[in-house]
């Protein structure tokens, strides 16, 4: 008799991006001839730089013939596409060796999976709100117990909350936990941790040996130099520290599929001595995954090169005007806004402690604005809402014009 992974029917959220979509429908239904703008979205609208076209065009031409065919790659990536990583991560005077990048399909993948290679006793923090792939790999994985609607967290998990107060990047876990996924710049509230705060972070980390899954997605947002954008500029982070990286937002690969994470050698924990762990990540991949598309590979090398970085980041700015356009936007009507300067998204404080979907309801009611509930990433972002930069700019310009025209405030 074949049983399920009950762990599955513990999930209690996921509904968000569903719910949203519902919520969007029956407004349209209802009005129908009305133009809904689109701010909800993290998901890129602007085309592949032209380098990264052309490399996608010669790969798949290789294939076509039979001399240059090639068939299964490494399963932890090709070499030139590693070297081309790790040339990346030297610009920023970190150190990282070919065998300790693993290139993937994707960030949301290697966040998931990288949890399946430590114990199922291990304690995890996470950042609320975040990312919402942490927490439901660990209720799959049997770490938790089940939703509790009332608080909206699960038994088994520790929040560690972002507010206002904190800058949006939390304080330190008052209990021992063992895994911590940080992400920064952090998708929802686009705030970036400073060095400062990376290092209290690296500093625990490396006190009780723990592990921090550190997701750095959005790193090629940050503009302002001071910023980290790789934990490894952290001293020390090498020994207690992962990092899950992504072409998805830097050169639009959402669709394309590429990521790739870092396991250093000197990684350790109580029971896993140098090398242990970046050997388990090779074993789990090499096990569950045959490496990333090889025609994508080359797609992804050439957006790492100098000409192909000068275009993504044409487009990276073109994203981040547009996030200027939301939040002068929002600003100028008088909303607290958060982020939006090194990361694509910003948070704004809704007015009068209006809870989030209410918002929400109330901008697609009054202005047919869609956005994302800061609720649907954790409890503490009731009271926020989420506005994605990944527009096309002639729909975030009408967005804003409809929220200055018809939001009643
Ligand atoms: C978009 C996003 C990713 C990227 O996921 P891919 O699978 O590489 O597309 C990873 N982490 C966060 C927080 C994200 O928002």
């Amino acid at each position: 008799m074949a049983t399920i992974n009950i762990n599955y029917d513990k999930l209690g959220a996921g509904y968000l991006f569903p719910e949203i979509a519902r919520r969007a429908k029956a407004f349209a239904e209802k009005h129908p001839g009305v133009e809904l703008h689109r701010l909800g979205i993290g998901d890129t609208t602007q085309p592949l730089a032209p380098s990264v076209v052309r490399a996608l065009q010669d790969a798949a031409e290789r294939l076509s013939k039979g001399d240059t065919y090639t068939g299964y790659g490494d399963y932890e990536g090709e070499k030139f596409l590693r070297e081309a990583i790790r040339d990346a991560y030297r610009e920023r005077k970190v150190e990282i060796e070919l065998d300790e990048i693993f290139v993937s399909d994707g960030a949301k993948s290697d966040s998931g999976n990288i949890q399946t290679i430590f114990g199922p006793e291990n304690i995890i923090a996470v950042q609320d709100p975040a990312y919402p792939v942490y927490v439901d790999t660990n209720v799959m994985a049997g770490r938790t117990e089940s939703f509790n609607t009332v608080t909206g967290q699960y038994a088994g998990i520790v929040y560690m909350p972002c507010h206002e107060h904190n800058d949006f990047f939390p304080e330190l876990p008052s209990e021992k936990v063992d895994l911590i996924y940080l992400c920064s710049p952090n998708n929802p509230t686009g705030a970036v941790a400073t060095k400062q705060q990376l290092t209290q972070f690296v500093e625990y980390a490396r006190q009780l040996k723990a592990v921090i899954i550190f997701d750095a997605a959005y790193s090629a947002f940050i503009s302002d130099a001071r910023l980290p954008r790789s934990i490894y500029e952290i001293p020390g982070a090498d020994e207690c520290a992962i990092e899950v990286n992504s072409f998805s937002k830097s050169a639009g690969f959402t669709g394309v599929r590429l990521g790739w994470s870092v396991v250093p050698k000197s990684l350790i924990t109580e029971d896993a001595p140098a090398s242990k762990l970046n050997a388990l990540w090779y074993r789990r991949q090499s096990t569950f995954f045959n490496g990333a598309s090889n025609i994508v590979q080359y797609g992804g090398a050439a957006a790492l090169s100098p000409k192909g970085r000068r275009e993504c980041q044409a487009i990276v700015d073109y994203y981040m005007q547009n996030a200027r356009i939301i939040r002068d936007g929002l600003t100028s009507l008088g909303l607290a806004c958060f982020g939006g300067d090194n990361a694509p998204y910003i948070w704004a404080k809704t007015p009068n402690g209006v809870r989030s979907w209410d918002f929400f309801d109330k901008l697609l009611r009054e202005a047919h604005v869609v956005t994302t509930p800061g609720s649907g990433f954790g409890p503490a972002g009731e009271g926020f809402i989420r506005f994605s930069a990944f527009g096309r700019r002639e729909s975030t310009e009408r967005a804003m014009a409809s929220i200055r025209a018809h939001l009643k405030t």
